[in-house]
């Protein structure tokens, strides 16, 4: 049965993430917003050796369901959740296999998943990217550019990656390494992209720019250059095979299935801090929340903090009902984008009413309110943005392929 309770085991586990958010994340969130590319080495060692304490990491990809409890997303989530609450930016600076470690746990064989997961167990702290968009590919994955071409017992990759979230960590500040996705058959649309591994320090692959952005400044956000990059036969994740020439790359899909949710819990933690800040200052004004209340009875802000706090609410559950079906090794696409979706419009409209209701106050700096609400527009754009997770939905409902319904 689904539970909405927090097991006591992450509980516990919370506590600690907890006090982490609040006596230094959220302390530095102003810092690292206005130092842009500062990178918060304290958190980070922090977070790492917690990681390698416990066992456990604080990112996704290096949950290793075979040795973990039943609900190592659902703790994920909540993890997810509470640092975000701290700050959504610092958060993603946080070492681990993050979003290509998915890839891999998504893609790879069982050696390949021990052969490059095992780093994230051990040593210093490092990073995983994973790079699919391009300068003229998005949404629309089948444009990727990038190729892989067999030369004996190697693949050679050529190409250009933008955007790329931890790529300056992975590649750089680490010895971690990037996913990145290419193509072995430009005629093949998306059946013929696969994802490949690049570790750090491979000749061939340089980053050559990080992005300064609106909001997540704490985040490295880079820009990947591959010039006749060599790598092994077998960093292929999978199989370079084209089995049909009309699916799409479901490689791609597993790893958002299972990131997606952790997009959620992110953003859902920015509006959770955004609504208790916001009842706080309320509070200071003599502005208290009358539950008990008939709605037409209360004034306007109090309707909009209910509704803020119902909406958050209702995208949490949906969150925890991805992971729950994750964690029981069910299909969840529809339930990961649904989730997503909604916690995209939650914190985006949230954390807009929080600054609106606060007016100058929630416009100035002096508060995070105005922080969060340019942290919050990312989590409806990366890992596919609104319409096209929307999209997804609406095909996989409907019994449609991304070639009927696009
Ligand atoms: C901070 C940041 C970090 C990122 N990190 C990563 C990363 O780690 N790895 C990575 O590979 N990428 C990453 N991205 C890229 C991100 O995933 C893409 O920006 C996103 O997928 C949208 O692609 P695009 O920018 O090409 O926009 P486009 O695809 O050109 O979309 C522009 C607009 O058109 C809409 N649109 C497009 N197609 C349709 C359609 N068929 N129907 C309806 N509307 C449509 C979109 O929803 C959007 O509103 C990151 C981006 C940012 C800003």
């Amino acid at each position: 049965m689904i539970s909405f309770e927090i097991p006591p085991e992450i509980d516990k586990r919370l506590e600690f993430v907890r006090r982490i958010a609040r006596e230094q994340m959220r302390p530095q969130a102003r810092h690292f917003d206005e130092h842009e590319h500062e990178v918060p080495w304290d958190f980070i060692n922090l977070m790492w050796d917690a990681a390698l304490k416990t066992g456990q990491s604080f990112r996704s990809g290096t949950s290793r369901p075979d040795e973990g409890p039943s609900f190592v997303s659902t703790a994920l989530v909540h993890v997810i959740e509470s640092l975000s609450w701290g700050d959504a930016g610092i958060y993603l600076c946080g070492p681990g296999a993050g979003l290509g470690g998915a890839a891999i746990e998504a893609t790879g064989t069982k050696e390949q998943k021990e052969r490059f997961l095992a780093r994230y167990r051990e040593g210093k702290p490092k990073w995983a990217s994973m790079a699919m968009t391009e300068p003229q590919c998005g949404s629309d994955t089948a444009a990727i550019r990038t190729t892989a071409v067999r030369d004996g017992n190697e693949w050679v990759l050529n190409g250009e990656k933008i955007f790329v979230t931890s790529g300056h960590k992975s590649l750089m500040d680490s010895e971690g390494l990037s996913v990145i996705w290419a193509t072995v058959d430009p005629t093949a649309g998306r059946a013929g992209i696969k994802p490949f591994v690049v570790e750090a320090g491979t000749p061939g692959l340089t980053v050559t720019k990080l992005e300064q952005k609106m909001g997540i400044r704490a985040s490295d956000t880079a820009s990947i250059v591959l010039q006749d990059c060599r790598i092994p036969l077998d960093n292929l994740l999978g199989s370079a095979e084209i089995v049909d020439r009309t699916k799409g790359f479901k490689g791609a899909m597993a790893t958002f299935d299972a990131t997606r949710p952790s997009v959620a819990a992110s953003a859902l933690g920015i509006a959770r801090a955004s609504i208790e800040l916001l009842k706080d200052l309320l509070e200071q004004e003599g502005v208290t929340i009358r539950y008990r209340t008939p709605r037409n009875l209360l004034s306007a802000i109090e309707r909009d903090v209910v509704d803020m706090e119902g909406q958050l609410r209702a995208a949490w559950l949906l969150t925890l009902k991805a992971v729950w079906l994750m964690d029981q090794r069910r299909a969840n696409t529809i339930e990961s984008s649904t989730c997503k979706v909604k916690a995209g419009d939650v914190v985006t409209k949230v954390t807009q009413k929080a600054v609106e209701l606060m007016g100058p106050l929630g416009y100035s700096r002096k508060l995070l309110l105005e922080k969060w609400m340019r942290d919050a527009k990312i989590n409806d754009l990366f890992e596919g943005t609104g319409q096209i997770n929307r999209l997804i939905i609406a095909r996989r409902l409907l019994g449609y392929t991304s070639a009927q319904l696009k």
